[in-house]
């Protein structure tokens, strides 16, 4: 087999790209795509002429479109390829989700055909210039975590973010990303833990959700020698605001976990 004649177009599709970001999770349900949608949104309130994209390649489970706030909105196909919907004036967004015909549809599909998506969402996308473009793809080790690596590694993939929460299972799985990315030569900008407390809404007094295992990751990375970017409460304010779309950079910039995202998309 020659090589893949898609290569060269997604090259060139990402050329004008900067950062391109995987974002992982061993487990589903840790908040991988709300920290993806919060990442992409803290990087472009950071700075207004920062150029923002994610790629919702979660193709059994897309939910950025809703967390985005976006789910009613379609792509548009033009003489260059596919245009991301606009999130924001520099925050864009392509997703699988918007060519459902219905949210409620299920994505039952085998593994090539998950690749060609993947392929094509790399390929035929006008990205246009940005400074980052964040992957989101579904919890595990799977076809699409493979594909993408694969393509982004030959346009230069920056790296990967790991999404965990501090439970020993999903710590478990951790280590098999880490060892994902290196298996693939892919760098691992860091981990961040999410959910790791709760702050309560009504006297403002963090708990520990998990106490076994608080610290656990931290000592997880330095074990497995990579970064700890910081950890994101658990808190239910957030939750809400995602579930309705709503920007939390905008509407709560006080409180503990937009200060810990700013934090984290400073060293990004
Ligand atoms: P994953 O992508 O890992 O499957 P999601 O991002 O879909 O997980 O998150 C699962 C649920 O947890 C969602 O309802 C989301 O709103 C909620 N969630 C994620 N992170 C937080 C957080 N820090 N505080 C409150 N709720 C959260």
């Amino acid at each position: 087999k020659g090589p893949d004649p898609a290569i060269g177009l997604i090259k060139e599709r990402l050329i004008d790209v900067k950062h391109k970001i995987l974002v992982l999770s061993g487990k589903g349900g840790v908040g991988k795509s709300t920290v993806t949608a919060l990442l992409s949104r803290a990087l472009a309130h950071g700075k207004n002429d920062r150029n923002v994209a994610v790629l919702d390649a979660d193709i059994c489970g897309p939910s950025q479109p809703k967390v985005l706030g976006v789910a009613d909105e379609q792509v548009h196909q033009s003489g260059s390829g596919w245009s991301p919907v606009s999130v924001d004036d520099n925050l864009s967004l392509m997703s699988i989700g918007f060519l459902l015909s219905s949210p409620d549809d299920a994505v039952i599909w085998r593994g090539p055909k998950k690749n060609g998506m993947i392929r094509q969402f790399l390929s035929e996308v006008d990205w246009g210039s940005l400074d980052y473009l964040l992957v989101d793809t579904p919890p595990g080790t799977s076809d699409e975590h493979l594909s993408a690596a694969t393509y982004l590694s030959q346009a230069g993939v920056t790296g990967a973010i790991i999404v965990t929460t501090p439970q020993e299972v999903a710590l478990l799985d951790v280590r098999k990303e880490i060892d994902f990315c290196r298996k693939v030569n892919v760098r691992i900008l860091g981990v961040i833990e999410n959910m790791s407390i709760f702050v309560c809404p009504c006297c403002e007094r963090m708990s520990e959700i998990f106490p076994a295992t608080t610290g656990g990751a931290r000592q997880m990375c330095k074990e497995m020698d990579v970064p700890y970017l910081g950890n994101l409460p658990l808190d239910p304010k957030l939750a809400r605001l995602c579930d309705e779309g709503r920007d939390i950079i905008t509407e709560m910039p006080s409180s503990l976990v937009v200060q810990a995202l700013n934090g984290i998309v400073k060293d990004l």
